[in-house]
């Protein structure tokens, strides 16, 4: 009813690109069968969830928030999607992205954007704006975003709701449509840290599908996330990461964190990260890389659409640039046309070797810090909501937004964002990001829970 009433029409939210009533109410009501005959099920058992739209999903369609992928349905469910059928966890849907989760701000899907629930003019951030925003909405308890360089952290920040991005591993990758494999991973989108730490227990763990996949970094979390405790914790304020270019809102509320974990009896330090300055620019050349070779497989013959050429002979060639040509958006191009030229013979050492360097240097920086410190904090986005279409034309503007989420990505570090206040200028959510080294994602939600 909630989705009903919320989601649709022209000034609706549209977090959803599908919505699953009937299977996911015939799950509740199984639910509450087995409660009354006083089974013993999942904590989640019953709690509706929402998928983003980039990962694969049995019986229900998948489109990557492409047109490429109109009417395409899955033979197979994403390892995470087992997971929470055999929690009993009702799907709801599946929520919109930027095509191929390429952006900031949703406003790069095929299916028009999502809007921010807390000013319906403003971005719900990005590539998963959809499940942030039906999290803010009350419109699902829980969902999945994917997080690339941010997608599900950055939403998580400018809705106010929770987000994790999990250690590189943490969680398979199994049946999530790959963007750049080496950054991407799965992770909850929540209300509360607590809600987060269950759900990525549900979904983490090891997978013989996914040979990067971890056995222990998904273990203990709400252990860790009902304890709360920072007394004695050193946590390291990353120079780097805010000061210029952060709204004055956003320092404000940043601050008061600070002050609040100080309070809570822990010690704060500054830490200097030397490179993050770089992160941004060698992501940007990883990324693409990444993407133009995993989109590759998206040629007219193996998956959803076909477009013919509407003149000329008929060869397989001119068929897959027909079906590229009419099946892709401007940003997704963009990053082929980019990752291609970065990888080809001639300019690889100097494009996508270098990057390959800095993500080195990102990944020292982060050792070095975690000699000092338990935890990292940051601001998660240099700003609050912008306006729909404010930077749609500018895509390096659009690209700035992922500064602080990015590092982690590079380095397989795990990321959480929290809510802290809302900014002084215009009332609207500001996140506080934490880092902890690889495996530690406990770490994250013990902190996180004394701040929230
Ligand atoms: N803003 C990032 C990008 O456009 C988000 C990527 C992601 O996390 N999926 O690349």
């Amino acid at each position: 009813d909630r989705i009903g009433a919320v989601d649709g029409g022209d000034s609706g939210v549209h977090a959803f690109l599908h919505v699953n009533t009937e299977e996911a109410l015939a799950v509740a009501a199984d639910v509450d069968a087995r409660r009354a005959a006083c089974e013993q099920l999942h904590e989640l058992a019953g709690v509706p969830i929402a998928v983003k739209d980039l990962i694969v999903t049995r019986g229900q369609p998948t489109t990557a928030g492409s047109k490429i992928l109109e009417g395409w349905m899955s033979p197979y469910d994403a390892t995470v999607v087992k997971k929470l059928r055999a929690a009993r966890m009702p799907i709801l849907g599946k929520t919109n992205l930027d095509e191929f989760a390429m952006g900031s701000s949703t406003e790069h899907s095929a299916y028009g954007p999502t809007r921010n629930p807390w000013d319906l003019d403003r971005i719900p951030g990005g590539s998963g704006g959809g499940s942030a925003a039906a999290v803010a909405a009350f419109e699902a308890p829980l969902a999945l975003g994917t997080d690339t360089g941010g997608s599900i952290r950055q939403p998580g920040a400018v809705t106010g709701t929770v987000g994790v991005k999990p250690t590189y591993g943490a969680v398979s990758r199994y049946g999530a449509i790959a963007m750049a494999s080496s950054l991407d991973q799965i992770g909850p989108v929540s209300r509360t840290v607590l809600d987060s730490a269950l759900l990525q227990e549900v979904i983490g763990g090891h997978d013989p599908q996914d040979s990067t996949s971890l056995t222990d970094a998904s273990t203990g979390l709400a252990a860790a996330a009902r304890l709360g405790n920072v007394k004695g914790m050193k946590i390291g304020v990353i120079k780097e990461l805010h000061g210029e270019g952060y709204q004055g809102g956003v320092e404000n509320r940043f601050n008061e964190s600070l002050e609040l974990l100080r309070g809570a009896g822990a010690e704060i330090v500054e830490v200097s990260c030397p490179n993050f300055g770089y992160a941004l620019g060698a992501y940007y050349l990883i990324m693409p890389s990444e993407a133009s070779s995993n989109l590759a497989k998206f040629d007219g013959v193996r998956f959803g659409m076909r477009t013919l050429p509407t003149e000329g002979p008929l060869t397989i060639e001119r068929v897959m640039g027909a079906t590229r040509a009419a099946g892709f958006g401007d940003e997704v191009k963009r990053r082929i046309i980019l990752g291609t030229y970065a990888l080809s013979a001639g300019y690889y050492d100097a494009y996508y070797g270098s990057a390959q360097k800095v993500r080195t240097l990102i990944q020292r920086d982060f050792a070095a810090a975690f000699e000092q410190v338990d935890v990292l904090i940051s601001p998660t986005a240099p700003t609050t909501a912008f306006k729909l279409g404010e930077k749609l034309s500018d895509p390096l503007a659009m690209y700035l937004n992922d500064v602080a989420t990015i590092p982690a990505n590079l380095a397989g570090v795990p990321g959480l964002t929290l809510p802290g206040g809302l900014a002084d200028e215009d009332g609207l959510p500001v996140g506080i990001q934490l880092l902890a080294p690889a495996r530690e994602d406990a770490r994250l939600y013990r902190v996180g829970a004394v701040l929230e």
